[in-house]
């Protein structure tokens, strides 16, 4: 699977609920874990695969990978936490993002089981990343416009280089 970045126009766009729950998506969510292994990431949206399905994977250090399939976030805290971002589908950038400190979600998993769950921490703060994804948003909308606007002049420089 190759991953998408900030010039393909399926990043901005709205994915499609998942259908079914079947083999093609078990297969689907299989390649993206290991796209995303291969690319060091910690998640990864259908989008960045260049499919507008609303699924994502997850593996962060300590917890096994996980596959988010239709997620609903149910709810997020009031409390927000500032943390540093990058995203597969742009190298090279990072940048604090302020986002809920957790996280309370509904989703199906591979399996095609239900599942409903709060998250904390860095789970929370990668699912709340590829959530976005799934709605065509991506970490640097959430920056303030002069910091999006230095990250945006620093990709622009990096691909005329
Ligand atoms: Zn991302």
């Amino acid at each position: 699977m190759e991953i998408v970045t900030l010039e393909n126009d399926l990043l901005r766009q709205k994915s499609e609920p998942v259908k079914d729950i079947d083999g093609e998506i078990q297969k689907t969510a299989e390649e993206m874990i290991e796209a995303l292994h291969e690319g060091k990431g910690v998640g990864l949206a259908g989008p960045q695969v260049g499919l507008l399905k609303r699924i994502f994977v997850v593996h962060i250090e300590g917890d096994a990978p996980r596959v988010f399939i239709n997620p609903s976030i149910i709810g997020t805290s009031q409390e927000t936490i500032k943390y540093e971002e990058g995203c597969l589908s742009i190298p090279g950038v990072w940048a604090d993002v302020i986002r809920p400190k957790s996280v309370r979600v509904q989703a199906w998993n591979e399996k095609g089981r239900p599942f409903n769950m709060e998250a904390d921490g860095i789970l929370a703060r990668v699912i709340l990343h590829e959530y976005d994804h799934l709605e065509g948003v991506l970490f640097i909308d959430r920056l303030s416009v002069p910091k999006r606007n230095r990250v945006l002049a620093k990709i622009e420089k990096r691909q005329k280089a």
